[in-house]
């Protein structure tokens, strides 16, 4: 069998033989298309053989046949209707493939450019030239289907925050000229670990700040929008003016959703009565504000339910105020309470005796499972919703962090696993129903810590995999879980927590230079000094530092592995011409 992959959902092959179902099976396949009528020739399986072969392997079958050198618009329009209905990837044949890349074409042409659609079948090696004015036509709303839409990319990159910024940029550090749309509504671009600093009083907040067009790689073309529904059963988002962008590989990086209406009364007060959230570029300037103007009285400091983007950063904003306060003396006449949805004060254990220090070093009292539900700002007052009841604390100082979901948008697609994030596979990142979908940062239902740090690991990921399944390869590159979350301990110390899936501890440096089970001022270094221009000048440049993927070694596909043949054997005669609609 010769099968050769066209787009990361679709390959075609030549006339199928019933022992060819299970290899391709074995290859991921979930579907098969017959674009053959039946008893066209003597060397033809019948196609209820192949249908038979199919249902035995648990693949899923269509028959769509088509006259030779007669592909009608009826025709593309059973075959889009297959393509849309079978689960994939889809495996069509006819004699030489030639008839199913045909229709797979003009299938797409309403959604795909033409430029794109010759360029996926040329790299399977089908020459379509012939049929560029015909997919011209389609593509401008001649014939069936949805009605023309003429934008469409090679990759869309959904949400321009690290996540999507960093992928573009390793994604054209790879294939530079490659087709990348980034889709953003926002105009600036954030570094949210430096939150914590400014809340800490360390940081301006306009530090941590950058224009868009500032760190939108060259090259990628940005689409000033929100994405309104996702439509991977078409290859395609959809804006909030409606209009359609087309893919052949989509990176879903959307971030996640603040849920501040998820504790009664605390949108309402944010910024004032003493209630402030380092989650908040705008808010995050507050919270140094009441540290410094805190002379007594009692402080909270709440974390939700897991997951929340940067586990630790609940009890960093704490920490760094108590340090002040203690600097200034005035420790001692403040009641300090962490009260933390969670039964733990960190997810992985090695790091808690040296948090545990601190804790009692400040005077900490730890509260565990109570979850914010209300702020009263009127009052001063938060209740929490504990295994015993409600409880209320009145404060002086309250910095809440609010429950965290994935986007509405993201909830009600078709990419979201049960609890709302976009489903991927924890190692390549793609999405486990549609082949051309990818996911990473703080939108994806990957079990890793939701930082930045684990962003850098996995953007190179995402790149090296969708670079793959453009060229019709199976997902090579595999990440391991990596997060890491600088707990800011004390002005210039950090617990530098690095670890991967299951809790593994993933340190980067030497424990001479950096043991991160203990304070060190080296962390904070790495955190103050050296993290801020990593990210904006490596991270977002495609400059993959520390974060080489591990790449597994690649199977040849059929196509290579005839190529290698050829270029092992004496050259033949003369070139095999490619096979073209106008051949079969
Ligand atoms: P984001 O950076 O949030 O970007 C998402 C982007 O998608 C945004 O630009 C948004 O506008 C866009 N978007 C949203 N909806 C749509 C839509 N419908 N269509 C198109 N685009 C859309 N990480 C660390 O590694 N170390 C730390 O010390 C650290 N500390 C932190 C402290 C705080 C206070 C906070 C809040 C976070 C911290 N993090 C830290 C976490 C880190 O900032 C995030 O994990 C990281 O920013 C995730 O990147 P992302 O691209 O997935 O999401």
């Amino acid at each position: 069998m010769e099968m050769r992959h066209v787009a990361p959902d679709f390959a075609v092959s030549p006339q199928l033989g019933a022992g060819d179902v299970g290899l391709a099976a074995a290859q991921g396949v979930r579907a098969i298309v017959c674009n053959r009528p039946d008893g066209e020739g003597d060397d033809q399986t019948p196609s209820a053989e192949i249908a038979a072969a199919a249902k035995a392997h648990g693949l899923a079958f269509r028959h769509v046949p088509v006259r030779s050198g007669a592909v009608t618009d009826a025709d593309a329009a059973a075959m889009a209707e297959a393509l849309a209905e079978l689960p994939a990837p889809v495996l069509a044949y006819c004699r030489t493939g030639a008839r199913s890349i045909t229709l797979w074409s003009l299938a797409q042409a309403p959604r795909l450019s033409t430029p794109a659609i010759l360029a996926a079948a040329e790299g399977a090696g089908y020459d379509l030239s012939g049929l560029a004015d015909r997919l011209d036509a389609r593509g401008a709303g001649v014939g069936a289907g949805p009605p023309a839409r003429r934008n469409a990319h090679d990759v869309v990159i959904v949400g321009g925050g690290a996540a999507g910024i960093a992928t573009a940029a390793s994604l054209l550090k790879r294939r530079p000229g490659l087709d990348v749309a980034v889709i953003e509504p926002q105009d600036v671009h954030h570094y949210q670990p430096g939150w914590t600093l400014v809340g800490g009083g360390v940081f301006d907040r306009r530090d941590t700040l950058r224009a868009m067009h500032q760190v939108m790689p060259a090259g990628v073309r940005r689409i000033r929008a929100a994405v309104a529904e996702f439509a991977p059963e078409r290859s395609e988002v959809v804006l909030e003016d409606g209009e359609r962008i087309g893919y052949r590989a989509l990176v879903a990086a959307p971030g996640l959703k603040l849920d501040w209406d998820g504790v009664e009364g605390l949108r309402e007060t944010l910024g004032r009565n003493g209630v402030t959230s380092n989650y908040l570029f705008d808010m995050a300037p507050y919270t140094w504000e009441l540290v410094q103007g805190l002379r007594g009285g009692r402080a909270l400091f709440t974390q939700p339910p897991m997951p929340i983007k940067c586990a630790g950063a609940p009890q960093k904003a704490m920490y760094l105020a108590c340090d002040a306060w203690r600097r200034k003396g005035r420790l001692g006449s403040i009641e300090v309470e962490f009260l933390n949805a969670g039964g733990a004060l960190f997810g992985v254990s090695e790091y808690v005796p040296a948090l545990m220090e601190y804790v009692r070093r400040y005077g900490i009292a730890l509260s565990f499972e109570h979850r914010l539900v209300a702020v009263d700002g009127s009052s001063k007052t938060a209740t929490f919703e504990t295994p015993d009841g409600r409880v209320t604390r009145e404060f002086d100082m309250l910095h809440a962090v609010p429950p965290q979901t994935g986007l509405d948008v993201v909830r009600r697609s078709p990419l979201a696993d049960a609890k709302g994030w976009i489903e991927v596979s924890p190692e390549t990142l793609q999405h486990p129903r549609y082949g051309d979908v990818f996911g990473l940062g703080d939108a994806c239902s990957a079990p890793n810590a939701k930082t930045a740090a684990a962003v850098r690991k996995q953007a190179p990921v995402v790149a090296e995999n969708v670079v793959a399944a453009l060229d019709g390869r199976p997902p090579c590159a595999i990440y391991d879980g990596y997060g890491s979350c600088p707990l800011t301990v004390e002005r210039g110390r950090i617990v530098l927590a690095e670890f991967g899936y299951g809790g593994a501890l993933k340190p980067s440096f030497p424990s001479w230079l950096i043991d991160g089970t203990k304070p060190t001022r080296a962390a904070w270094f790495l955190k103050e000094k050296l993290l801020p221009p990593v990210y904006w000048h490596a991270m977002l440049k495609g400059r993959e530092w520390l974060a080489a993927p591990t790449i597994l070694p690649a199977a040849p596909t059929p196509h290579e592995a005839r190529d290698a043949c050829d270029f092992a054997e004496p050259a033949p005669a003369a070139a095999e011409p490619k096979p073209s609609v106008l051949a079969e």
